[in-house]
């Protein structure tokens, strides 16, 4: 089923297939000093645990425009599959991380848009799995698994994280605010066929929003949905981030208790995010905490897992970012996000790099 190059076809220079991370060592041999950083962290992941994120599209290009995005509103909304970013770009960064001494739970497909959107996601996927030894996740919005390449590009990972915030038409459009293209059903449908065609695992997430989707007759709604999708999980999430709109606001652990158990015992609620290990970390910290800000906000704790450095020493890096206004500091119920200032030149040259990756 897989449209993934076989070995002839490899994306990866001869060097590097003869000296794989699986069961050998990686020598480099590309200089990526001065490449635009499409691999950030890794973060700290309330369903993956430490995950090392892939960004595959340039900033806010997704096929939604959700009121509840960490990350600003979309810039291009689109269904327009391209190589946004090519594998090659991409995996050379991948291959420094690890070299670095990282050791994530999972490599995540995901970034500042929705990266089925990228062409060459496939072929990504292919070459990751062919020469690391670390799980693939895909943190997708699943609308476009209706298309058979998309479901056919991404049918090596180990896990696919898509997402279901609505429950019909008018719920979609308010809350996901899609591309014209994209109906609710057509979406739905989607995941049900690739829930048939996949044999890896399914980790659906419903996001509930005070007041837009979060009730108990919402719940029983989803039910009817969840239960034809057939995921082995259901996560549960609410926006304890801020959101592009001041209105997508966080439900009540109570509230999310309750309907969580009307999913029945494949759904669970995220809990925060706690790192018990102590890993290895990259070596500047200034520069991973900006790329991790650049694409979402994140209090001392996340930061601090994420990274592994010490709350102590990262406040060492933030306070004078947040002096000299690089970062915003934002309340967001009794937590405090850390997050960049898109005017401040130097997130300007992060973002931009984001964003100029369309040009590859
Ligand atoms: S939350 Fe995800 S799917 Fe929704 S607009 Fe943001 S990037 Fe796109």
């Amino acid at each position: 089923m897989s449209r993934a190059p076989n070995a002839s076809t490899s994306i990866l220079p001869s060097p590097l297939i003869s000296t794989p991370l699986k069961g050998g060592g990686f020598e480099g041999f590309w200089n990526i000093g001065t490449m635009e950083h499409f691999v950030y962290g890794p973060v700290p992941s309330r369903r993956l645990g430490r995950s090392l994120g892939v960004d595959l599209v340039p900033y806010k290009v997704c096929s939604y425009d959700c009121i509840y995005c960490q990350l600003g509103r979309t810039k291009e909304k689109t269904i327009e599959r391209k190589p946004y970013v090519p594998a090659k770009r991409i995996l050379p960064q991948v291959y420094q991380k690890l070299k670095e001494g990282i050791r994530p739970d999972y490599i995540t497909l995901a970034g500042s848009g929705e990266p089925t959107l990228n062409s060459e996601i496939g072929s990504l996927i292919h070459e990751i799995k062919k020469h690391i030894e670390i799980p693939v996740a895909v943190l997708t919005n699943g609308s476009l698994l209706w298309d058979s390449q998309v479901r056919e590009s991404i049918m090596e990972a180990n896990v696919v994280l898509p997402s279901l915030d609505a429950h019909d038409q008018e719920g979609f459009e308010t809350i996901n605010r899609p591309h014209s293209e994209i109906k609710f059903e057509t979406m739905v449908e989607g995941l049900i066929a690739f829930r048939k065609e996949y044999s890896g695992e399914i980790w659906l997430e419903v996001f509930i929003l005070d007041g837009i989707n979060g009730t108990e007759a919402n719940a029983i709604q989803f039910k009817r949905w969840i239960e034809r999708v057939n995921p082995q999980k259901v996560h549960i999430n609410t926006a304890v981030r801020p959101s592009v709109e001041t209105y997508a606001r966080q439900v009540s652990p109570e509230e999310m208790t309750r309907f969580c158990k009307i999913l029945g015992e494949k759904a669970e609620v995220i809990t925060p995010y706690k790192d018990q290990e102590k890993h290895e970390r990259g070596a500047d910290v200034k520069e991973d905490l900006l790329n991790l800000l650049a694409r979402r906000p994140c209090t001392l704790d996340d930061i601090s897992s994420g990274l592994s450095v010490h709350k102590n020493e990262i406040l060492k890096y933030i306070e004078p970012l947040v002096k000299d206004h690089t970062i915003d500091m934002v309340k967001k119920g009794s937590n405090a996000y850390y997050q960049s200032n898109p005017d401040r030149p130097e997130i300007r040259s992060t973002k931009s790099e984001i964003r100029n990756k369309s040009k590859y």
